[in-house]
């Protein structure tokens, strides 16, 4: 059965070393493409995963060094978080007291262990304790022992004024079905999709709207696993919710499209093929830079640009 839930999440970072030192040394989770942005080819784009990058595991960046913090609002993402397994909740306690990163107490979400926390720009993160995910193949860099290391997102929660017409995109075109509330979060999940498989839509209200920075996610991408099912979820987009995507752009790892969906967030569709051994082995996933065919004529210029982070 083909899986539904969350692709890759893409944020806004500050400089690159010190995104780059966090996601994978603290996180633990591992470099598996480091390219540029296919629109801006002066920044970097860095893709963080498991061993493979496999969808649902993906958390990428756009690193500007001199990016101001962004401030949260409705019609943005509020937390992005991964899955631990259950008996890893005190290891992490202490890695995160260890490694002076900001954190909060653990404290229970729809009956399950959550432990929340800041990257450096202030983006919010938090484990989610599940259980059997130790089970799961995960990627280990020797910093975090792979019996506690990170399994793949958890989930997002997204702030609206109201959760309804998420909801409906959701449920219609992504394959999720609400399963539950918890004060004014409303819990959507895509089937049996183990792996990124949860979105919580706050309701808010009258909250103000955010300022885009560092430290905010740009968008969130959902899971197609080919063209004819992306092609499938554009038509129900337009027939059923009158929302018209850009034309299918080809990202060399996915192919994606994108559209504002009615809360105010950035969607976007990618496709389960090729993923990020199409252009380099899995064994050296991110160690070399990777630019797309267009930009390959202009290697010298943009690896002068960009800033060293080896
Ligand atoms: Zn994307």
């Amino acid at each position: 059965m083909a899986q539904n839930g969350i692709h890759h999440v893409t944020a806004i970072a500050g400089p690159a070393r010190r995104n780059l030192d966090f996601y994978t040394r603290v996180l633990g989770l591992r470099l598996v493409k480091k390219t540029v942005n296919f629109d801006d080819p002066s920044t970097y784009h860095f893709y963080y995963g498991d061993e493979a990058g496999r969808p649902g595991t993906i958390l990428t960046f756009f690193p500007w060094e001199h990016a101001t913090r962004g401030q949260l609002g409705v019609g943005e993402t509020q937390e992005t978080t991964f899955r631990i397994p259950e008996g890893s909740v005190g290891y992490w306690t202490h890695r995160l007291i260890e490694q002076g990163v900001p954190h909060e107490a653990p404290q229970k979400r729809f009956g399950e262990t959550a432990l929340a926390f800041k990257d450096p720009n202030g983006m919010r993160l938090a484990l989610v304790a599940v259980s059997g995910v130790e089970n799961e193949p995960a990627w280990s860099d020797g910093n975090v022992p792979v019996e506690h290391a990170i399994r793949g997102f958890h989930s997002v929660s997204l702030l609206f004024r109201e959760a309804a017409p998420t909801g409906a995109i959701l449920s219609d075109v992504f394959g999720f079905a609400e399963i539950g509330r918890e004060g004014s979060v409303v819990r959507y999940r895509a089937g049996d999709t183990a792996v990124g498989g949860v979105v919580d839509l706050r309701e808010v209200g009258g909250f103000p709207r955010g300022r885009s920075g560092a430290g905010s996610v740009h968008h969130i991408a959902f899971r197609a696993a080919d063209d004819e099912a992306e092609f499938a979820m554009m038509r129900k987009l337009a027939e059923n919710h009158g929302i018209r995507t850009t034309e299918q752009k080809d990202r060399k790892y996915f192919r994606s499209v994108y559209f504002r969906e009615p809360g105010g967030v950035l969607f976007e569709i990618a496709t389960d093929d090729p993923g990020f051994a199409v252009d380099e082995p899995v064994a050296t996933l991110g160690q070399a830079l990777k630019l797309p065919p267009q930009y390959e004529p202009r290697r010298k210029d943009i690896e002068a640009v960009l800033p060293k982070v080896a």
